[in-house]
């Protein structure tokens, strides 16, 4: 028997993504695949910029979305910023901030981490100190919303800490960008990477970046090459950026970009406030079932994700029987934990598309059924 084609079965993603892709966004992948440089998709690409820069608020002309996935776009932004000269504060408190911690060792610059316990967010006060401790510092990075845990952290005051002892920062925004409130330019953050995948709902493989102007120069002023060439984005810049004088650099995905295009306008349809609100409603209509099923939270409540509940497996309960179960009886995928909380946590995603009633209603209703089944 030849192989046949793949037909994926119809899920609904709760998870830490790939969240629910809006049907909207499937239809426009769907559009016919015009040339990279065909004048009517460079006019696309400089929507696309101009969405990006309303999600993110800000007005950074160097604002696009990386070929690849939020991994790369965390990439770009360590491999144009740092040399061996810098020095980089990185906070961690979960996987993601631990991923940030290679970028700057494979980079060769130097390090300083600030460690938060896993569940919590970055203490600003610690990063402060570390800070005073080590004047020679010249950039902080974290992560706003910690996946792998479901902690929110404090960009803003993050970067103010940040930017009075004169460091530029570097922040992942893969989770956080239309799930909660994001202001690259009132809260100063200098490079900011996030992914299609998450709260914006679209197909996973591209990375929203934005780099400030202080960011952009320091990447215009750099005395030796970026090492990663696809990365490497003066070059990138080149081919995003219009005024007819558009270079090849790689092949864009096209059709992909339709459908980060879609997902924008999507949001923008909506609102940014409006997307931050419904997620949070969302989460508490969620947290509120939860708790009456006996789960609890690993996150104290002001410092949670609305978008990523990260919830203690009850003692006695058989954690891959449960998500099975939901998987083959309700089509329904919630995350297993990551890390330090792999085994013992599950990570119920809320992000763009699925953050709505009746996925709220599904996920609690399937999970009672689940529990009842496998709890010893
Ligand atoms: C998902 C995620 C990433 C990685 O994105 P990919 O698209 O999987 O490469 C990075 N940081 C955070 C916080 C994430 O949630």
């Amino acid at each position: 028997m030849p192989i046949q084609s793949f037909i994926p079965p119809q899920r609904t993603l709760m998870g830490p993504g790939p969240s629910d892709v809006n049907p909207r966004i499937l239809s426009a992948l769907a559009r016919p695949t015009v040339g990279h440089l065909d004048p009517t998709f460079v006019g696309m690409m400089d929507e696309v910029k101009s969405l990006l820069q309303y999600a993110f608020q800000t007005e950074n002309a160097f604002t696009i979305a990386v070929s690849a996935p939020g991994s790369a776009g965390m990439e770009a932004c360590f491999v144009n910023l740092l040399t061996p000269q810098d020095t980089v504060v990185v906070c961690r408190n979960g996987v993601f901030g631990a991923r940030m911690i290679e970028n700057v060792q494979r980079g060769g610059a130097n390090l300083i981490v600030v460690d938060s316990p896993w569940g919590r967010a970055v203490d600003p006060q610690q990063l402060e100190d570390t800070l005073k401790q080590n004047p020679q510092a010249n950039f902080v990075a974290f992560v706003h919303a910690e996946t792998s845990t479901g902690a929110l952290s404090d960009a803003k005051t993050l970067c103010e800490i940040a930017r009075k002892h004169d460091c530029l920062t570097i922040v992942d925004a893969v989770t956080s960008l239309g799930g909660v409130e994001l202001k690259v330019d009132d809260w100063g953050i200098d490079a900011i990477y996030s992914g299609s995948q998450k709260c914006l709902s679209c197909v996973p493989g591209l990375s929203p970046v934005s780099f400030s102007e202080r960011a952009t120069e320091v990447i215009k002023n750099r005395k030796t090459p970026v090492q990663s060439w696809f990365l490497d984005q003066s070059l990138v810049m080149g081919y995003w950026s219009g005024e007819g004088k558009r270079s090849y650099h790689h092949t864009a995905p096209v059709n992909s970009l339709y459908a980060l295009h879609e997902a924008l306008v999507i949001l923008q349809q909506e609102g940014l406030e409006q997307s931050w609100a419904r997620h949070k409603a969302q989460h508490q209509k969620l947290a509120g079932g939860l708790n009456k099923l006996g789960l609890d939270f690993i996150v104290p409540q002001e410092e949670r994700l609305p978008q990523l509940n990260s919830v203690f497996i009850p003692k006695g309960v058989d954690d891959v029987a449960v998500r099975s179960y939901l998987l083959n009886e309700y089509n329904l995928e919630i995350g297993a934990g990551l890390g330090d909380f792999a085994g013992s946590a599950w990570r119920i995603g809320l992000m763009g598309y699925a953050a709505r009633s009746e996925n709220v209603a599904l996920c609690l209703s399937a999970l009672e059924d689940a529990l009842g089944r496998f709890s010893a």
